[in-house]
């Protein structure tokens, strides 16, 4: 169905004699790093299409063996359907942690054709987080504030003294409008022109209330500064959505559930380090004789100071490489890498005697 695929092993990362563990193994990492909830960037909806039509493929016996006999042309008619008709949500999304989310995504991507309802919870509320890389690093608990409107608890978020749905407006009779109307001069002609507008008495809403909350002013929401500690998995990636479930805005209808918070996450800035993906970068200033005679720096690694051996001869702007002194990789076995940008500091003020033994360098080396 995507003409873009070629391989669909290639698409999951696995060897074409991959058993139906690891299929469904290397599809559920994937998905998890890709799910458009949990992944900010822009083709992360196609990149999970692809997953999921690929694991949709490769793990039906059937399937499988048309696509490994005939290619493409083997499974290029299949409707989304054939395709995922034989596998429950649950196998797709289940034990993600999507939870009801999941099969609506999964709809809107492959266009299951439902007409948009009726909202039947609140708006999910998005915040930024950035998160300190050694916590990136070690994964762990972070804590989060949260300021947004939550439904009252003293009215159940009606917005009335006694805490119970509110009566019709007696203006507008519940219609939350309100018909105006007024006479105009047309040349010769007086004309009544009526006009809809919403009711003034209560805001279109078309109920009023007498006697309002105390707590909210009848609003029916107060505003809520929410302190969350939230899981930050080891080696999180920059932009990373975390969703979580019944944190977000309040519903219009207080009987129905609120919306999700969707956290993304990013790394703080760190002075010592610059990150790019699990590797990091840093920028060490060494003196032109360390450089020429060789040395040894401490430099910070994110898991503590470390000895670094200058070897003799080191240029300006060589990389060192320190293999596994990186960050934790997301859901990969190794850590990443910490690399060291050498600056050559050329001193700049000799004193005469070193002046003189940089003439008697010079003079042997020009030989
Ligand atoms: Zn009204
Ligand atoms: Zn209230």
């Amino acid at each position: 169905m995507d003409k873009q695929v070629t391989d669909y092993y290639q698409v999951l990362g696995v060897p074409r004699d991959a058993d139906e563990a690891a299929i469904k193994n290397a599809y559920h990492k994937l998905a998890m790093k890709w799910h458009p909830d949990r992944n900010d960037s822009p083709e992360a909806e196609d990149k999970f299409k692809e997953i999921a039509t690929a694991y949709a493929i490769l793990k039906d016996p059937n399937k499988r063996a048309r696509y490994d006999t005939q290619g493409m042309e083997g499974v290029a008619h299949f409707t989304p359907d054939d395709l995922f008709g034989g596998l429950d949500m649950g196998d797709l999304f289940g034990d993600m942690g999507f939870g009801f989310g999941g099969s609506s995504i999964f709809d809107r991507m492959f266009g299951g054709g439902r007409r948009a309802k009726q909202p039947t919870h609140g708006q999910d509320l998005r915040i930024r987080v950035e998160v300190p890389l050694a916590l990136i690093h070690t994964g762990g608990r972070q804590k989060i504030n949260a300021s947004h409107p939550v439904s009252c608890d003293a009215c159940h978020g009606y917005g009335t003294a006694d805490g119970k749905a509110p009566a019709l407006c007696k203006a507008c009779n519940g219609s939350g409008r309100q018909a105006v109307s007024h006479n105009e001069k047309r040349g010769e002609q007086t004309v009544q022109i009526q006009q809809i507008t919403v009711c003034p008495a209560c805001g279109g809403k078309g109920t009023q209330i007498e006697d309002p909350c105390k707590t909210c002013g009848g609003y029916g929401k107060v505003e809520k500064q929410e302190a969350l500690n939230i899981t930050i998995p080891a080696g999180i990636e920059d932009g990373t959505v975390l969703r979580i479930p019944g944190h977000g805005l309040p519903a219009d209808k207080p009987e129905l559930p609120p919306g999700d918070l969707h956290v993304s996450v990013f790394s703080q800035p760190d002075p010592r380090f610059q990150r790019r993906g699990a590797d990091l970068w840093r920028q060490e200033t060494i003196e032109a004789v360390d450089a020429i005679l060789g040395s040894e720096i401490e430099v910070p690694t994110i898991d503590g100071m470390v000895k670094v051996k200058i070897p003799a001869g080191t240029q300006p702007d060589e990389i060192l490489r320190l293999k596994g002194k990186g960050l934790a990789r997301y859901q990969g076995p190794a850590p990443g890498d910490l690399n060291l940008r050498i600056i050559v500091h050329i001193p700049e003020d000799l004193s005469e005697e070193d002046r003189k033994k940089f003439e008697e360098i010079r003079v042997s080396g020009s030989k």
